[in-house]
């Protein structure tokens, strides 16, 4: 089947999805992105997704380029014709194509807009969770506005690089005060040993993940001790559980940092519960 990408109004294949070379996406990664999890068929969590795009794009002054309604609209015409039962979509909005300049173009500039979708499978994500990952950590080499999800994520992919180099699945960054901040494309749990469900807090050292406040929704309905609260690579290495929350991961429990075994070095029964009951809570839209 021949993939389709719809670029600026229109859906291409594969092969015809161009955007202009001096879209300022790619010459400055002047540009914001979201991905969602398709499952069945039906789009998690769109509205808080939506409404995050929506405030990256007001954080950069990038002009939204089509209503909230358009929006699910181009979703849904995107999974549907590339037949996406499971799997992913992604949209991108940059501030669109303009001669080469520091300063912002014209305020009338059509911003770019892509959206794909593609499957994954089910069960191998299963597997995954079934084994749980390695992470390593390291400084935090990024901006101070990772509160916004721009497609800046070349410090991101080397870091993983090293970790993947490593042997691990993730990298947890740390800010200057050797706290984990976050993960490179996700974000960072623990469970200490006396049950507390641990994860960042919110600011600007970290991404809002859609799926970090769903799991809070859910541990909030399953009774956990929740505390949002800044944890040390040793604190998460003597913690009885560990994680990983992202739309493309859900929860994804960790079995090792930086080589040292959590826990019993298997995926622990909170994250399990966590998994499990995500898609009770999370917002399926059709
Ligand atoms: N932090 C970072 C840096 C990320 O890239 C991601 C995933 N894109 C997340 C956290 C998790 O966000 P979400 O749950 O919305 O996928």
């Amino acid at each position: 089947m021949t993939r389709v990408i719809y670029v600026n109004g229109q859906y291409r294949p594969y092969d015809a999805a161009f955007i202009h070379a001096e879209d300022r996406g790619f010459q400055f990664a002047d540009a914001v992105y979201e991905v969602c999890e398709v499952r069945d068929g039906r789009i998690v969590d769109e509205t808080r997704h939506l409404e995050r795009l929506a405030r990256s794009l007001g954080e950069l002054m990038i002009r939204r380029p089509m209503s909230q309604g358009a929006w699910q609209i181009v979703i849904r015409e995107t999974i549907r014709r590339n037949r996406v039962s499971n799997g992913i979509v992604y949209i991108q909005v940059s501030r669109g194509a303009a001669p080469r300049d520091f300063l912002f173009p014209d305020a009338h500039t059509q911003p770019t807009v892509v959206c794909l979708a593609r499957p994954t499978s089910r069960p191998a994500g299963a597997r995954a969770a079934a084994a749980g990952i390695g992470v390593t950590t390291e400084r935090d080499p990024r901006w101070n506005r990772c509160d916004i999800k721009t497609v800046m994520l070349l410090p991101a992919s080397l870091a993983k690089e090293r970790a993947g180099a490593a042997g691990a699945k993730e990298v947890w960054f740390t800010d200057s005060d050797g706290f984990v901040t976050e993960g490179g494309s996700s974000n960072a749990w623990i469970v200490t040993a006396n049950d507390e469900l641990v994860t960042t807090p919110v600011s600007n050292a970290i991404l809002k993940g859609v799926t970090r406040t769903t799991v809070l929704d859910v541990a909030e309905r399953e009774g956990l001790r929740l505390v949002e609260r800044q944890f040390t690579p040793d604190e998460a290495a003597t913690a009885r559980e560990a994680f990983i929350t992202s739309a493309s991961n859900l929860v994804m429990p960790v079995t090792q940092i930086d080589g040292r075994t959590i826990g019993e070095g298997q995926p622990g029964p909170v994250a399990g519960r966590l998994l499990r009951e995500f898609h009770e809570v999370a917002e399926l839209a059709d």
